[in-house]
């Protein structure tokens, strides 16, 4: 018997392994694809090291697991300035936002509206129902119909109105339009705008941690999807690819509707109900290999404007100093859109030419890329909608009592979280076992409240 079943060696499912082994148990992990990371891996295109998108380690992250991280990668980890754009009323403004850059490019009405409406921030009506109305209170009618509105109708596919407050205060940290402005005055200062990355791509920290674990002594079981989790009187009987273990517990970072397909018993209806009730929007990530060394100097431009399908465009190589070729240079696109929208079958060249035409329409010359590579990611963002708040609130009740399976993660909890947040998570969730393997429910449920106050970084 392993003491510890852990399904998903993405970051969370790596972090609860890796702690649960240092308490002394014996852990197995189950990952379905054939390599560890998670939607935070990197892999090669072109002989280049690409991410699922842009990734940045923020400084943010719980010291313990940074200083975790720093002793894994060592001089590996680069302390970087960001260094990107937004398209905001057909001008590049830099991002994070920078005061002289804003007061140099913004146009003067947008500017002046975005002053009057910090002056009368007090009084708009603190009763907010949704996540415009919450934006608009905190950062004005004009950041939230030129930035924010857009932008979340872009990733979530829905009208903002249909948004719940929860989704804003998970997503956007900004507190109002002072907030905006003293973030733009530290990120006008070098020291404001870092952030952390790896110099072999993201998915170093994964992998470091993945290292870390096999060494200590867990078992890593890479192409064995978890087909069946029998839970039985005294432990749970685990089913992965052609393996099968006992556990005393099993801690699941995969998707949640995922894990119930699994359940033997199968949850309650109203549960697999209720789960089947929530949207998640997912994301594709078109790779374009461009025949020259750089494209832009920037790491990311990012696109709020409804006019644009693209959401992102980051170049990998910007992101570090690496061995990377020096021919080429590979960039990628980030496309939101529902698994059942016309664009998620499109064959790659094709996407690739809808990325030409969208930073045509942005301003920025064509690639002329020979390559493009599309993954498609069909769970990326939890959609918080009004019509499923009661379903939502059901599933998180149920998780909260979990017995002898825990679902954590980004996925497993259906949350927009960063990577530093789902670490935090698997060091939370081994903590909250005893010395025979069993969960504490009470040390699980304080750790879901703390969870419920993260705010994702961007
Ligand atoms: C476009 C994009 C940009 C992002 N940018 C940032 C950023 O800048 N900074 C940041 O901190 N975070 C960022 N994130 C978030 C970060 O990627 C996630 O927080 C993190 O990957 C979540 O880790 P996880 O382990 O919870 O889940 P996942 O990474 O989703 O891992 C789940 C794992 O479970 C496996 N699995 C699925 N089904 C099964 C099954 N049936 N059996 C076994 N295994 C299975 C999957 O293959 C996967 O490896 C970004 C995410 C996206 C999509």
């Amino acid at each position: 018997m392993s003491d510890i079943a852990v399904l998903g060696a993405g970051p969370a499912g790596i972090m609860t392994a890796l702690k649960a082994r240092e308490q002394g148990h014996e852990v197995t992990i189950f990952e379905a694809s054939d390599r560890v990371g998670g939607m935070a891996a990197s892999f090669e295109v072109a002989g280049q090291r690409v991410d699922f998108g842009s990734h940045r380690l923020h400084p943010a992250t719980d010291p313990e697991i940074m200083s975790l991280i720093k002793s894994l990668l060592g001089e590996d980890l680069q302390t970087r300035e960001r260094h990107g754009r937004i398209r905001l009323k057909n001008k590049w403004i830099g991002f994070p936002l920078r005061t002289l850059d804003m007061v140099r490019h913004l146009p003067i009405r947008f500017s002046g509206a975005v002053a009057l409406e910090t002056l009368t921030k007090p009084l708009r009506s603190s009763k907010t129902s949704d996540f415009q109305s919450e934006i608009q209170r905190r950062l004005g009618p004009t950041v939230e119909r030129e930035f924010y509105g857009p932008y979340a109708r872009k990733l979530y596919g829905v009208d903002p109105r249909e948004l719940t407050t929860e989704l804003s205060n998970r997503r956007v940290s900004a507190g109002g339009p002072v907030q905006i402005i003293k973030n733009a005055v530290r990120a006008s200062r070098p020291e404001g705008r870092v952030f952390y990355y790896p110099r072999r791509g993201y998915g170093q920290i994964a992998e470091s941690l993945a290292d870390a674990a096999v060494d200590r002594g867990v078992k890593l079981k890479l192409g064995a999807p978890a087909t069946l989790v029998a839970v039985k009187e005294g432990h749970v009987e685990v089913t992965c690819g052609d393996s099968s273990i006992e556990a005393k517990t099993l801690f699941s970072s995969i998707p949640l509707n995922a894990l119930m397909q699994t359940l033997d018993p199968p949850p309650p209806a109203e549960i697999v109900t209720a789960a089947s009730q929530q949207r998640t929007r997912g994301m594709i990530i078109a790779h374009l290999v461009v025949p020259r060394s750089q494209y832009t100097e920037f790491d990311a431009h990012y696109f709020p404007g409804l006019e644009i399908t693209t959401a992102r465009l980051s170049e990998a190589k910007n992101y570090r100093d690496g061995d990377d070729p020096d021919d080429l240079t590979v960039l990628c696109a980030e496309l939101a859109c529902w698994v059942d929208d016309e664009i998620w079958n499109l064959p790659s060249e094709d996407i690739g030419q809808l990325v030409e035409e969208d930073l045509q329409r942005a301003g920025l010359p064509s690639t002329g890329h020979v390559h493009v590579e599309v993954q498609r990611l069909p769970s990326v963002y939890p959609v918080y909608e009004h019509s499923t708040i009661g379903a939502r609130e059901t599933i998180d009740n149920w998780l909260r009592k979990p017995g002898r399976v825990v679902s954590l993660g980004r996925q497993g909890l259906g949350v927009p979280d960063n990577l530093h947040h789902v670490l935090a998570m698997g060091s939370r969730g081994a903590s909250a076992l005893d010395a025979s393997g069993l969960i504490n429910q009470t040390a699980w449920q304080n750790s879901l409240d703390e969870f419920a106050q993260h705010v994702v970084q961007d």
